[in-house]
């Protein structure tokens, strides 16, 4: 599963119309809601020998984007082999918006083609045979015998025809045999080159996986990494097959673990138990004892390539989807943190500025807002989860049905900022950065908003936005700018933690929907604000130096 913490389908998506295509102004704007960003990491710690195994997986993940843009659509690569050899202005800015994209369609404005004569995006991609209905392939899919069925649903085949036209499945390590083969040799290389066992051993099961079409053992591995090194190699996510979420995208994010981040998500981890003691709700709620938590790195990205360096850049990603190695394993959280600092310079920090006044500008810092992130992800694992009704056991989950993403979602921010303030008064964070947190929080909620409320996140964030301004933490300036209001902001946070945590505890949907259709839309004083975000972009586009320097070594 991947978070970019933004809607796929973009409010701020541009007017594109479907009968012409853009033409090279056009185009500009389109690609300039992704600002350019260079990504470097530091190698200084890494010793030789990690240094080449590292310059051997970027050089993997730079054979997935080509096999990525195969997996879109069939004429992907002789689409962009065209747009490299047009030299015209034009021609340039359809390249540089087809490479954004992966493809000739604009991912945030619902799929619009840019390229002329190049059709709607097909929701089958390219893993199933052309010309073939998503009807007659599920009929033939569920005719098939049970491990066969297995194979055709799987993740890692595609579906083909024979040469009298009907049906087949076809392993990844068939269809795309010799990118598979390059990739495994380079990952194999890669761990001959590595001293760090757990690194040696996935990087040896993928190699393995990648040839033998099964991944297993090597998603299993995956869970085990504890090296310098974290890469994600290999299909992943399925969202590419709009038919029927079966079919795996090939994807990397090779990056180097954050140690200082890495350090400070320990010392919270240690803190849980004391923050599960003090929720602000009734003590019976409270769980005793809280159960293992799933991983989570924090990580620097080198290189993201194919799946992972499409449309709205990937923010964190939990993997892997295998239901079989969730079961033994759990599964883990992968943050990429300098990714989040692109975004937050290239798209917060210019809110901050059209959203706050001159004063509170400078409070607003990556520094909090990545602290706030991960408190974010750690309260998830915290309050209600498993509660009795009416006597019998059940889940938040299951009682609070469509509502419980947005509340979740608005629990995990809100409680954040409350979990923060308990550590900053127990003296573990220090207390000078109280009024940076709740300050990038407040524009952090306008780059949430902007993107609508249709999806949990954004409903979410107006729940918690509107209930700030109710209660009186956070109020509205004359000049429309928004302040918190350091003598009422502590009592609107704890106040919003115990409302959500209480509808959670004892699963009241009523409540919940209620709660969600009062608050959960975007207000006018708060749309004054997004609409005068326009010319601030949306996203990022990487360029990976320090993986592009890797490669001239
Ligand atoms: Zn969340």
């Amino acid at each position: 599963m991947r978070l970019s913490l933004l809607a796929l389908c973009v409010s701020a998506a541009l007017r594109v119309s479907a009968s012409e295509v853009p033409d090279a102004l056009a185009l500009e704007k389109m690609a300039a809601r992704f600002a350019p960003v260079d990504i470097r990491v530091d190698l200084a710690k890494l010793p030789e020998n990690e240094r080449t195994a590292l310059a051997r997986m970027v050089e993997a993940a730079r054979i997935l984007d080509a096999l990525f843009l195969r997996q879109v659509s069939a004429r992907n690569e002789t689409w962009l082999l065209d747009l490299v050899a047009d030299r015209s202005p034009l021609g340039q800015a359809r390249l540089r918006f087809f490479r954004i994209n992966g493809g000739p369609w604009s991912r945030i404005d619902h799929n619009a083609p840019f390229l002329p004569g190049v059709g709607p995006k097909p929701a089958a991609a390219n893993f199933y045979p052309a010309g073939a209905t998503r009807e007659e392939v599920e009929a033939w899919m569920n005719s098939l015998p049970e491990a066969e069925q297995a194979a055709a649903k799987g993740f890692f085949t595609t579906i083909r025809r024979n040469p009298d036209g009907s049906f087949k499945a076809v392993p990844y390590s068939l269809e795309y045999q010799g990118e598979v083969q390059a990739v495994s040799e380079l990952l194999a290389e890669a761990a001959r080159l590595t001293t760090q066992p757990s690194l040696k051993r996935y990087l040896e099961t993928r190699a393995r996986a990648l040839l033998s079409n099964d991944y297993f053992d090597s998603d299993m591995a995956w869970m085990e990494l504890d090296a310098s090194i974290e890469p994600t190699i290999g299909p992943y996510e399925v969202y590419e097959d709009e038919w029927f979420n079966f079919k795996a995208a090939f994807e990397a994010f090779i990056a180097l673990r954050d140690d200082e981040f890495t350090k400070r998500l320990a010392k919270f981890g240690n803190e849980l138990q004391y923050l599960e003691d003090r929720l602000p709700i009734d003590p019976r709620w409270r769980k005793p004892k809280l159960g293992a938590l799933a991983p989570i790195r924090v990580v620097d990205v080198v290189i993201a390539s194919g799946d992972g360096n499409r449309g709205v850049q990937t923010a964190a990603y939990n993997l892997p989807n295998d239901e079989r190695v969730v079961a033994a394993k759990g599964s883990k959280r992968v943050m990429l943190k300098n990714h989040q600092e692109a975004k937050f310079e290239k798209a917060l920090v210019p809110i901050s500025r059209i959203a706050l006044p001159l004063a509170d500008q400078r409070l607003v810092g990556f520094d909090a807002f990545f602290t706030h992130i991960l408190m974010h992800e750690l309260m998830h694992g915290l309050g209600p989860q498993t509660i009795v009704v009416d006597g019998k056991p059940t889940t938040v989950r299951q009682m609070l049905k469509e509502t419980n993403g947005a509340l979740e979602e608005a629990k995990a921010d809100i409680s954040g900022l409350w979990a923060l303030q308990q550590l900053m008064d127990k003296g573990v964070l220090d207390r000078r950065e109280e009024k940076a947190m709740y300050v990038t929080f407040l524009a952090s909620s306008f780059r949430t908003l902007r993107f609508g409320t249709n999806e949990a996140h954004g409903k979410g964030m107006a729940l918690q936005v509107n209930y700030l301004l109710d209660q009186g933490g956070v109020r509205v300036n004359p000049d429309g700018t928004f302040v918190v209001d350091w003598a009422k902001i502590r009592a609107g946070v704890e106040g919003l933690s115990r409302e959500i945590m209480t509808i959670q505890a004892t699963g009241d949907y009523a409540k919940a929907k209620a709660m969600l259709e009062k608050m959960g839309g975007v207000r006018p004083e708060v749309q004054r604000v997004i609409d005068r975000l326009e010319g601030v972009p949306v996203d990022i586009a990487p360029r990976y130096v320090t993986a592009e320097e890797l490669m001239r070594r």
